[in-house]
């Protein structure tokens, strides 16, 4: 049987222990959460209470690590160019790996980075993977998981290559993983919108990236047209991807195992939108 793990990024307001709850009650068996404030710096430690409500509703909703994928704060950019911004930005990453650990998660998703039109985009590059390692080296137990990105403005990890090059100059690839989202890699230019245009870009991915670092999967349908370079998600079937690609992702055994969530604009579709996500996956036994 195929295992699809399929859910959403979830609302933690109110503390981490009600993501679990909140992706419960839209029938998902995967989600995705910020553990603090995705848009601030500082952030209150978990409290022992928190984190121990957060296990017990994992375990009592069959929420396994596996099917977590949790995201960092916006603000973090681990390519900036000015040294003082750059060190604050690893230091709020190694705090939020340390959170997923706490939690007992395997993985942080994360974006990697922007060069600000300061940096050549290969020195960039360079210093993304150095940050993913000092990290690495600080913490354990948790993957640094980088997403593929539209490409807009600076952001660096829009084509495969680049996600490459990272991974290459990362130390422990045991511990570096990638997240896809398929509204981002439709923007940055890989086209999704028949089955052969995704075994396409997905033999480009395994030949330029390859499927034992795929870590996670953003399911979103995109307003920007292809190749626009722009981040702007849309519902499933709604955009311009259509639903020819959420049905290759599900009937393709490549992407079992891996928490794969919507991040699409209307949370009040999620419920459908995850039916018919498995109704798909179960076309194909
Ligand atoms: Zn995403
Ligand atoms: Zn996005």
């Amino acid at each position: 049987m195929s295992q699809k793990f399929i859910g959403a990024h979830v609302s933690a307001a109110g503390g981490v222990e009600n993501a679990p709850l909140n992706a419960h009650n839209i029938g998902a068996s995967a989600f995705a959460l910020f553990t603090k404030s995705q848009r601030q710096w500082a952030a209150k430690p978990l409290t022992e209470k928190s984190i121990d409500l957060f296990k017990e509703r994992c375990a009592k909703f069959g929420f396994a690590p596996e099917q977590i994928l949790p995201h960092d704060s916006y603000l973090i950019n681990l390519g900036h160019p000015e040294v003082e911004a750059l060190e604050k930005s690893r230091n709020a990453f190694i705090d939020e790996i340390e959170r997923c650990r706490q939690l007992g998660l395997d993985r942080l998703n994360f974006h990697p980075g922007s060069h600000l039109r300061t940096l050549s985009e290969e020195a960039c590059i360079t210093r993304i993977a150095e940050s993913i390692n000092i990290a690495l080296d600080r913490t354990e137990g948790v993957i640094a998981v980088i997403e593929n990105t539209a490409g807009q403005g600076s952001n660096l990890g829009w084509k495969f290559e680049q996600i490459a090059a990272m991974i290459e100059q990362v130390s422990d690839k045991s511990r570096v993983g990638v997240c896809i989202d398929t509204c981002h890699t439709f923007a940055a230019g890989y086209d999704l919108r028949t089955k052969e245009a995704c075994e396409q870009t997905f033999a480009e991915f395994e030949r330029i990236v390859g499927f034992q670092y795929l870590k996670g999967m953003h399911l979103n349908d995109s307003k920007g047209a292809f190749g626009s370079k722009k981040d702007r998600h849309h519902s499933l079937g709604a955009g311009e991807i259509g639903w020819e690609c959420f049905r290759y992702i599900m009937q393709d055994n490549r992407f079992d195992g891996v928490p794969m969530v919507l991040e699409t604009i209307d949370d009040t579709l999620w419920p459908d939108e995850i039916q018919t996500l498995h109704r798909l996956a179960a076309e194909a036994r």
